[in-house]
């Protein structure tokens, strides 16, 4: 009796031609994701991934979980395809789900038994199988009820090359496998957004490099451990990641002494874009990433992000535009950016703040206001000195 875990797939499987490229993706992603764990195997087999030689390191289950392009998994037990070996192997998953649930010895508790089999050799049809593991499950745990409509618990057991028993379908990350739909450059701030965009854009199945600009002395060193910590916890999801620091202080003061105040916030994105878009380049990534939401704040109104885009000629993705500051919380905190991003170090940002900001700002006063920084060469120097960072979970 092994415990293994059962992987299955989903939106991949409308890609028709390319699904074989798909997989192949999905099951890179899922060998990597699984490297921190000794001995941990990956199978694949009739549309379905199995890890195998799992352990007890209920670890494993997490990291499964976050593996974009996997829609459900079930911890599982793997045994000779046998009627004895499967009723035994029903027992124990039961038993353990009872006392997960905490259901007392004493109450009833309903479940049922749903078989498949892939395998029709073997010598039992899926209705009769069933019976004979629910008639041993009812004779070895008191206090049990078949319930056929509405069960407690539904033991299922598929017949394959294996036969596999499990209680459980945990829901998986969704979304397509990392690496399958190009490259982006993500704009990462310390904030609550700017990371969970990176995890939207990632679940789409594009792979992440990150860029973060800071403001040294005016920004801490812990400012820039914490997007560091960002990194780590998306590349659980989207793989290594690759963090250019680029340093933004001159910018920003330049700016400061030499444009209108009122427009500085406007400015400064529209530098920030400009150099995530030469990183793009060099990264061959084909797309821009912001956490930016409509409204949200002054620099996020139509005509703020109409000024900031002019700025680029790539397309700039802003997965949050449409939800609200606590939908976006929410998910911050389902996939484990929101503590990290609450700790209460200065962002680049926050400093240099006009007190009076354009709402929406003419693009022609912008462009003139821009012009009053020599804008390629402070750029250029920005870029040539970009410290890289290669960040893993
Ligand atoms: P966040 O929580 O992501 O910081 P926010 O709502 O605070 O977002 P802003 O601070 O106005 O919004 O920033 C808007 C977007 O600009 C961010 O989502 C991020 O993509 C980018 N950005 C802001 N500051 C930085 C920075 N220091 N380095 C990299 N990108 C940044
Ligand atoms: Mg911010």
């Amino acid at each position: 009796m092994e415990r293994v875990a059962l992987l299955r797939y989903g939106e991949i499987h409308l890609k028709g031609l390319n699904r074989p490229y798909f997989e192949r993706a999905l099951y890179n992603n899922i060998v990597k994701a699984l490297e921190p764990y000794e001995g941990v195997t990956v199978r694949k087999a009739e549309g379905r991934y199995y890890v195998e030689n799992i352990g007890d390191d209920p670890r494993v289950f997490d990291s499964i979980a976050k593996v974009f392009g996997i829609i459900s998994f079930s911890p599982a037990l793997k045994v000779e395809k046998d009627v004895v070996a499967i009723q035994k192997a029903a027992e124990v998953l039961l038993r353990e789900a009872m006392e997960a649930q905490a259901a007392s010895q004493k109450e009833t508790f309903t479940f049922k038994v749903e078989s498949r089999r892939s395998d029709k050799s073997f010598y039992l049809n899926s209705m009769e199988l069933s019976r004979k593991v629910g008639g041993y499950l009812l004779r070895r745990i008191p206090n049990l009820k078949v319930d056929v409509h509405n069960p407690m618990m539904t033991v299922n057991v598929e017949v394959r090359e294996w036969a596999y028993v499990y209680c459980q379908i945990i829901p998986g990350a969704g979304g397509m496998p990392v690496g399958t739909n190009g490259k982006a450059v993500l704009l990462l701030s310390g904030g609550i957004d700017s990371p969970v965009a990176g995890w939207m854009i990632a679940k789409r199945g594009v792979e992440v490099t990150a860029v973060h600009y800071h403001s040294f002395p005016y920004t801490s060193e812990r400012s820039k451990e914490k997007v560091i910590d960002l990194c780590r916890i998306l590349s659980q999801y989207c793989g290594e990641i690759k963090l250019h620091v680029v340093p933004f202080t001159k910018i920003q003061q330049e700016l400061y002494q030499k444009c209108p105040h009122n427009m500085l916030t406007i400015l400064m994105r529209r530098f920030m874009m400009r150099i995530a878009e030469v990183v793009a380049h060099k990264e061959d990534a084909k797309a821009l990433v912001t956490g930016e939401s409509l409204g949200q704040v002054a620099s996020q109104t139509i005509e703020s992000l109409c000024a900031t885009n002019d700025a680029v000629s790539m397309p700039v993705f802003r997965p949050l535009i449409g939800m609200d500051k606590i939908e976006i919380m929410d998910l911050a905190r389902r996939i484990g950016t929101y503590e990290t991003s609450i700790l209460p170090y200065e962002d680049c940002c926050t400093i240099f703040v006009p007190k009076h900001p354009v709402t929406r700002p003419k693009l022609e006063k912008v462009r003139e206001a821009e012009k009053l920084v020599e804008g390629e060469k402070l750029i250029e120097e920005a870029v040539a000195n970009i410290e890289v960072l290669n960040i893993k979970g």
